[in-house]
């Protein structure tokens, strides 16, 4: 599963996400301050594996 690199626009928070906690970040705002966010607030991390 992919993962994310989620940063906040608003509050700065960095968070560690998969796909499904982007798309419910997309959703419902970031999960410490409650921005809306888009997708440009996330950086696909390399895989390792
Ligand atoms: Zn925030």
């Amino acid at each position: 599963m992919s993962r994310y690199e989620f940063t906040c626009p608003e509050c700065g928070q960095e968070i560690e996400v998969n796909e499904s906690m982007r798309e419910a970040t997309l959703s419902h705002g970031c999960p410490v301050c409650g921005a809306d966010v888009s997708e440009a607030a996330f950086a696909a991390k390399q895989q390792t594996n």
